[in-house]
C-alpha cells in the first residue's frame, strides 16, 4: 500500500486570475515612537462621523440577535429622498467596494474585458480579475484619466469601464462634458461605473458625480460610499444608483444581508446630517490649497487635487525619495501612503487633517527637505 495515493496530492486550485491578483494593501495605520501619530493615510475625514449617525448606531445594539433589513430600506429611502431618486434603482453594499466587485461579477467573464485608467484605483483591477476576466489599462494624460484612450482600449470584449472621478490617488478629475463623450464612445452593451468615492468635496463647476446620467442611460451607474466625507469608514456603508436591469442583477448576486442594522441606521443619520457634510467640505476646501501651495513652496512638485488628499511628488535621488520621506514622516509620527502599487514608486499621497496633522505633516516635510539639503 502506498500512503499517500495520487488522489489525495490534489488540491483545491482558484479560478484563472485569482492568483494574479495582488491583494489589497490598506494605508498603514500606526508607527512606533513617542510623538502622537497622524494618520494621514486612508482619506478618512478629520471631523469623524456625526454625532446623529453615533446615535443611531447605539440605537441598534438593542437588536442584534436579529438580522438586519436585507433590502437596506431605511437607508435607500434616506438616500432617494436627498437626491430626489426611487429607492427602487438604489442598491446599498457593505462599502462601495463590494458594489464594484458585485458589478464585475454579474457582467464580467473569462474572456471579458475589463478597463480602467493608468493610475485608477486599485480595486477595479482586482475586481475584474476576481471576477475571471482579463483588465485592460487605458494609459492617462497628466495623471488623469484619457477619454480618447479609453475609448481606443474598447473591444468587442469589454463589459465594463470603471472611472473614479475625482479618481484616487492623483486626485484629478474629469468635467462632466468628458464624462459625456466618454458615455457617448461606448457600446450600450458595455457598463460605465462612476465612482464619485470623493464627489462632495469637488468645488468645480464644469464636475458633475453624473446622475443625470446615470439616469438617462441604459449602461451607467454611479457608487458613492460613507467611508470618506461622513466619516463611517468603520461601518462599511456604500450606495449604487443605476438602470433597474443593473440594480436587478445585483440584488439576485449580493448577500441576502450585506449590510449590518448599524451601517443601516448610521448611514441613515449621517445623510441628513447636510451641516456636518458641510463642514467637513469646508475644512478640506481650506486646507486644501494651503497644504498644496506650502508643499510646493518646498520644492516638491504636487498633482492638482479637487479630492480631499494631494499626491506629492519626490526627486529620485538618493536620501530624497518617496521611499526615505515616508520613513522620515512615519519616524514623527505622520503616516502617508506609499503609492509604488499605482505605478507612482516616487509620490505619497496625503490626506488633508486635521489642522495639528496637517500642521505636523508640513513641519516634517520641511524638515526632511532640509535634511536631505544637507545630507
Ligand atoms: C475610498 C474609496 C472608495 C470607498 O470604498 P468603501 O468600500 O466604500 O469604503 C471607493 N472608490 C475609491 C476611488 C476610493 O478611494
Amino acid at each position: 500500500m502506498t500512503t499517500a495515493s495520487p488522489d489525495l496530492a490534489l488540491r483545491p486550485v482558484p479560478r484563472p486570475g485569482v492568483l494574479a491578483i495582488e491583494a489589497y494593501v490598506p494605508g498603514k495605520s500606526g508607527a512606533s515612537g513617542t510623538h502622537p501619530v497622524y494618520k494621514l493615510s486612508s482619506n478618512e475625514t478629520p471631523l469623524g462621523p456625526s454625532p446623529a449617525a453615533v446615535a443611531a448606531l447605539h440605537g441598534t445594539a438593542g437588536g442584534l440577535a436579529l438580522y438586519p433589513d436585507g433590502n437596506s430600506t431605511l437607508l435607500r429611502e434616506a438616500i432617494a429622498t436627498k437626491y430626489g431618486l426611487d429607492p427602487a434603482r438604489i442598491v446599498c453594499g457593505a462599502g462601495s467596494d463590494e458594489l464594484l466587485s458585485l458589478l464585475a461579477y454579474a457582467y464580467v467573464g473569462p474572456g471579458d474585458e475589463g478597463i480602467y485608467a493608468e493610475h485608477g484605483f486599485l480595486v477595479y483591477r482586482i475586481a475584474i480579475l476576481a471576477a475571471g476576466g482579463t483588465p485592460v489599462v487605458a494609459p492617462e494624460r497628466d495623471l488623469t484619466a484619457d477619454v480618447d484612450a479609453i475609448l481606443a482600449a474598447v473591444t468587442p470584449r469589454t463589459r465594463i469601464v470603471f472611472i473614479a472621478n475625482p479618481n484616487n490617488p492623483t486626485g484629478t478629475y474629469l468635467p462632466f462634458a468628458e464624462v459625456q463623450r466618454l458615455h457617448a464612445g461606448l457600446p450600450g452593451n458595455v457598463i460605465l461605473v462612476l465612482d464619485g468615492a470623493y464627489a462632495e468635496y469637488v468645488r468645480r463647476n464644469d464636475y458633475s458625480a453624473g446622475l443625470d446620467l446615470v439616469l438617462n442611460a441604459d449602461n451607467v451607474v454611479m457608487t458613492r460610499t460613507f467611508s470618506k466625507i461622513y466619516g463611517l469608514a468603520a461601518l462599511r456603508i456604500g450606495w449604487m444608483v443605476g438602470p433597474a436591469a443593473v440594480v436587478d442583477a445585483l440584488n439576485r448576486i449580493r448577500g441576502p444581508f450585506n449590510l449590518s442594522s448599524a451601517g443601516i441606521a448610521a448611514g441613515a443619520a449621517a445623510i441628513d446630517d447636510e451641516a456636518h457634510v458641510a463642514a467637513a467640505a469646508a475644512h478640506n476646501a481650506a486646507w486644501l490649497p494651503r497644504l498644496t501651495d506650502a508643499v510646493t513652496a518646498l520644492g516638491l512638485a504636487v498633482t492638482p487635487s479637487v479630492g480631499n488628499f494631494i499626491l506629492v511628488h519626490f526627486p529620485d535621488a538618493p536620501g530624497r525619495t518617496a521611499a526615505a520621506a515616508d520613513a522620515f514622516l512615519t519616524g514623527r509620527g505622520v503616516i502617508t501612503r506609499r503609492v509604488a502599487s499605482y505605478g507612482l514608486p516616487n509620490a505619497l499621497r496625503v490626506t488633508v487633517g486635521s489642522d495639528a496633522a496637517n500642521e505636523a505633516f508640513l513641519a516634517a516635510l520641511a524638515d526632511f527637505i532640509g535634511s536631505a539639503r544637507d545630507a
